[in-house]
């Protein structure tokens, strides 16, 4: 079986997610300090100020890959950990990188249980049947009882839970965290109160906390791997990321359970990972930090094959292979140049434009990954530039901006303003930022009158005819794909009923 574990974190802002990443980090060796994570993009933001919103906002824009390693018995695991964004504005980015992962861990705060982001994210991992590990984060606080919370799980996920843990007390009262498994209880100590490795093996539990953790082992499922995998079941751990509580039963249960590198869905039927050629999909296309540079880094997840540095891989977007000289592995510490990997693993490849996401690359060219989606913009501006002789330098910036998946641009039939969507309002403030630093381009944005965009598709026909009478409410996206611009959700009813010949999508799969 792989040892490759390929996941991500999903969470509500400020759940604890990225103090959690920190200690499996710390966990895997891969840092020595907790705090670095945010140190170093503390670091980089500062040498780069393209993203002044993440300055402003202290919220992280850009997803990162990170890599550590763990011993089992003398195997080896290897962890890859996705970065999601966290903002709630800017989900795209985070909806396709939850199709580059295997399983996820939700995190939720014991105060304030399931919070809205929580429950986007977890829909798209239940769309995509992503197994899901929950850490119930922050037991170190006055939270809310762990009952209370398990059935929340389950009621509003419609998920089986089944408790591995219990804490013994919350907030002032905490003593600790019972692992059932091993019996034994992981104590606080020293005057933060965290955990530095004591267990305690004949644990002595108040009446109370015994009698609830009885209960909690009786009272739900028992662990199932397969309804795990399934996407029906989930494992639930107590802890607290800031004191290092559940971190090492929460790192121990992906390797154990997680599933390894799933055979991904493909034109052709799903391509496993135990395929000889090396294939793969871009999920992500991150610009240079340097504004400088035009060079940008595309994300791809590897489904099969062993990549070897120089290979030659075709893009689906090309059609003619490309050498890949100077992929990225991305370890914790340092970006570390890859000479191999493995299916499930993340290779960052440098291009200048030429990798777009939804790409399928293979050795072969005979692979069309699909799934991964370009969602309907629920937000329509006109793009209005301040000094009309920079219209080259607009048009340059929005195709960039829309192959890096920052915004999707739409170029309409009748009339020479650009029309940008987006399916949160971050991605236009990032828009405008990014504009003005990297292009020197001022521009203003105003409202459109659409409320939102579809993709048809039927025969030649049929589209020439509604194209004829439809011209004012067309535009072309990226790709001269035909794109039907709604003045609202119940136009877009009307059309269709209207033309049943016709499909209105409102995804699109590159
Ligand atoms: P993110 O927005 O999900 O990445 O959340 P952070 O990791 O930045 O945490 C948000 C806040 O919660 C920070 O002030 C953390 O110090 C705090 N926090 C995170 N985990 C814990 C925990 O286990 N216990 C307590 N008391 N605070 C925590």
């Amino acid at each position: 079986m792989s040892n490759r574990r390929t996941f991500a974190i999903i969470s509500h802002p400020d759940a604890g997610k990225t103090t959690l990443t920190e200690k499996l980090l710390l966990q895997g060796g891969a840092i020595h300090q907790a705090g670095q994570v945010k140190a170093r993009g503390e670091a980089r933001r500062a040498r780069s100020d393209w993203m002044k919103i993440e300055q402003q906002r202290g919220i992280s824009v850009t997803s990162s890959v990170m890599t550590f390693e763990k011993e089992y018995g003398g195997e080896t695991i290897t962890f890859n950990l996705l970065d999601t964004p966290g903002h709630e504005d800017f989900s795209e980015d985070t909806y396709r990188t939850l199709t580059a992962v295997d399983s996820a861990i939700m995190v939720i705060d014991a105060a304030k249980g399931i919070e809205p982001q929580t429950l986007k994210l977890f829909e798209v991992c239940r769309l995509r049947s992503v197994p899901i590990i929950t850490f119930v984060n922050k037991v170190d606080r006055e939270g809310r009882s762990g009952f209370e919370l398990l059935d929340e799980v389950a009621d509003q996920l419609a998920l089986d839970v089944s408790p591995q843990s219990w804490p013994i007390g919350m907030g002032g009262q905490f003593e600790g965290i019972l692992d059932f498994a091993s019996g034994t209880v992981a104590r606080p100590e020293g005057g933060s109160k965290e955990f530095l490795g004591t267990r305690d093996e004949n644990p002595d539990i108040p009446e109370q906390w015994a009698e609830e953790a009885e209960l909690a082992q009786v009272g739900y499922p028992e662990f199932d791997l397969e309804a795990y995998r399934n996407g029906d079941l989930t494992p639930v751990f107590f802890g607290s990321a800031l004191k290092s509580f559940g971190v090492t039963e929460l790192i121990d249960a992906i390797a154990a359970h997680a599933p390894p590198p799933r055979p991904q869905p493909s034109e052709d039927g799903a391509i496993a990972p135990e395929r000889d050629e090396v294939t793969g999909f871009i999920f992500k296309v991150q610009a240079n930090m340097d504004p400088n540079h035009r060079d940008r880094i595309a994300f791809m997840r590897q489904v099969s094959g062993t990549f070897k540095r120089g290979m030659k891989l075709t893009p689906s977007g090309l059609g003619k292979p490309i050498a890949i000289h100077s992929p990225i592995l991305f370890f914790a510490q340092d970006r570390e140049i890859a000479d191999t990997a493995e299916a499930g693993d993340i290779i960052g490849i440098p291009n200048h434009g030429t990798l777009r996401v939804g790409d399928t690359l293979s050795e072969k060219n005979d692979v069309r990954f699909t799934g991964l989606p370009n969602f309907a913009p629920e937000i329509l501006r006109r793009v209005q530039l301040k000094d009309p002789t920079k219209t080259k330098q607009l048009r340059k910036a929005l195709d960039d901006l829309s192959e890096e998946g920052v915004i999707q641009v739409f170029y309409p039939e009748i009339g020479a303003q650009h029309i940008v969507g987006v399916v949160g309002q971050l991605q236009l403030e990032v828009l405008i930022s990014r504009l003005s630093a990297e292009y020197k381009v001022e521009a203003a944005l105003e409202a459109a009158p659409f409320a939102t965009a579809r993709w048809i598709k039927g025969d030649a026909k049929a589209m020439s005819e509604f194209e004829s009478f439809n011209r004012a409410n067309l535009a072309k996206d990226r790709d001269g794909d035909l794109v039907f611009m709604a003045k609202s959700p119940w136009d877009v009813n009307y059309q269709q009923e209207k033309n049943p010949d016709l499909a209105f999508s409102a995804t699109k799969e590159r």
